[in-house]
């Protein structure tokens, strides 16, 4: 893929990705704290990255008050903030090779119609190479990674019919899809590691594979557990979870650490952000975040 340097740095470079659909709440700034320190422990960069790709879901203003509680928890990024919605020409270089190789195609095919198949698509519009109104574009899967070896829970299997799906690269209402924004973003920004939470485990295996048909170097996942209010409840901006105090940010971030397994000290209760954040990259160890994919808070 000419577009795309291939990911071959040779120093940690992690990131931290949210999408402005909201403000921050717990569950993404164990998502910030988690990918900060393990990048400052291992010496690396951490990077920010605002995933805009989806108008419609967006919440106004969100982007930049992000930007602020980040700073406010002590929580400094490396280098400009990357925003996706900047990134349209690079996504389109990608497609247009993707295209090239023959590795792309159009799809009609709705919603009610894939879930009357079973939930996943069956390469129905493999032939159709002209774009049809109401199309969405879809990846050739030709890897199909279902297995691979994730930092904190070990060895992940996903469903091997998933992961052959040829999944969609474009959406029907033209806007880019996620799995076509990370990977081409995270090969970009020459990402060595993503620590981010258990509900994108799946995806992972998709995004595997696309760095294989995209012939780039992917980087090592490690993905935490998310937090949920019940089993099979994540906290998320969709659900309103409650933001995270704006001014008071030590409280938080200690039951983050908790909540990571990195048993803070007390006394850390009481330090400024600054301290509680140098402990924390002084004595990170991922081989301390609990295994589990959820837990209820
Ligand atoms: N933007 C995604 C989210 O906020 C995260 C994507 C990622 O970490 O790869 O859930």
């Amino acid at each position: 893929m000419k577009p795309l340097r291939p990911g071959n740095a040779s120093h940690y470079r992690g990131r931290f990705a949210p999408s402005p659909s909201g403000l921050l709440h717990f569950g993404s700034l164990i998502a910030a704290l988690a990918s900060y320190l393990d990048a400052k422990h291992n010496n690396g960069q951490w990077l920010l990255r605002i995933e805009d790709i989806d108008p419609p879901r967006e919440r106004a203003g969100a982007s930049s008050e992000i930007l602020n509680t980040l700073e406010g928890y002590g929580l400094h990024w490396d280098e400009n903030v990357l925003y996706q919605s900047q990134q349209s020409e690079i996504y389109r270089q990608v497609l247009a090779e993707l295209t090239e190789q023959k590795l792309s195609y159009y799809c009609r095919c709705t919603r009610a119609q894939i879930k009357a198949q079973g939930g996943i698509y069956q390469g129905q519009c493999k032939n159709l190479t002209h774009p049809a109104s109401n199309s969405a574009t879809r990846v050739s899967n030709t890897v199909g990674i279902s297995r691979y070896n994730d930092l904190i829970q070990g060895q992940v299997n996903c469903s091997p019919e998933l992961a052959h799906e040829d999944f969609i690269v474009v959406r029907k209402d033209g806007l880019f899809a996620y799995q076509l924004a990370v990977v081409v973003d995270d090969i970009y920004q020459g990402i060595t590691h993503v620590i981010r939470g258990c509900d994108l485990l799946e995806p992972t295996a998709r995004q595997l594979s696309f760095y294989q048909i995209l012939q780039c170097n992917a980087p090592k996942f490690g993905h935490f557990p998310l937090a949920v209010s019940k089993p099979g409840f994540k906290l998320s901006k969709q659900n309103s979870a409650p933001e995270i105090d704006k001014k008071n940010p030590i409280p938080s971030l200690f039951s983050a650490l908790v909540f990571l397994g990195q048993q803070p000290p007390d006394d850390l209760l009481t330090a400024n952000v600054d301290e509680l954040l140098t402990w924390a990259i002084n004595h990170w160890s991922m081989a301390q975040v609990p295994k589990a994919q959820e837990i209820v808070l």
